[in-house]
């Protein structure tokens, strides 16, 4: 199957989840993040950055849109597009110049870029669920196949 469903009890626990990721990528990958503000997003996005080998901060990129990390092997683009006016601005942005064949993305509220984005290899939602927060994830190519393959071993 492409869909796994995970329940996340904690914040480390997402952070865990992030990094298990972060140990399982093997092609360029795109990944899209699904949530309303405060679901774990950014949390998640963090134990994927951290779990590469980054050291430092992995802060929001709610005003700057999107943050690199050069980590691990891998160009790391991370994204937050909620304050995106018009997804025509990812033009101006060069969003092309970003989803290359050695970067992995993470884009929170891809929505808000809708028709200016390519395809995503994975969706992954996180919902609340009382205090916990459950994970939907979800593979739509053989580069997400394989990755959720990896997650569910
Ligand atoms: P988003 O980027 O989706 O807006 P954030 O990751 O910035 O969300 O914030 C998630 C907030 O929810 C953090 O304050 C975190 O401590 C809290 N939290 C509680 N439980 C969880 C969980 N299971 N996973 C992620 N965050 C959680
Ligand atoms: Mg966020």
């Amino acid at each position: 199957t492409n869909i796994l469903n995970l329940s996340l009890a904690d914040e480390q626990q997402t952070l865990a989840l992030g990094s298990k990721l972060a140990q399982s990528f093997g092609a360029a990958t795109i990944i899209f993040l699904h949530g309303d503000l405060g679901a774990g997003k950014t949390t998640l996005s963090r134990g994927v950055v951290q779990g590469l080998g980054h050291q430092g901060k992995v802060k929001s990129p709610t005003y700057t849109l999107v943050e690199p990390y050069q980590v691990g092997g891998w160009q790391v683009y991370h994204f937050d597009l909620y304050r995106l006016a018009d997804p025509e601005e990812l033009e101006y942005m060069g969003i092309r110049d970003y989803f290359t064949p050695d970067s992995l993305c993470l884009v929170e509220w891809p929505e808000r870029g809708h028709g200016m984005l390519p395809a995503a290899d994975m969706d992954i939602t996180l919902q609340y669920e009382g205090e916990r927060r459950v994970a939907r994830i979800e593979a739509n190519t053989p580069v997400g196949i394989a990755l959720l393959e990896k997650l569910s071993a």
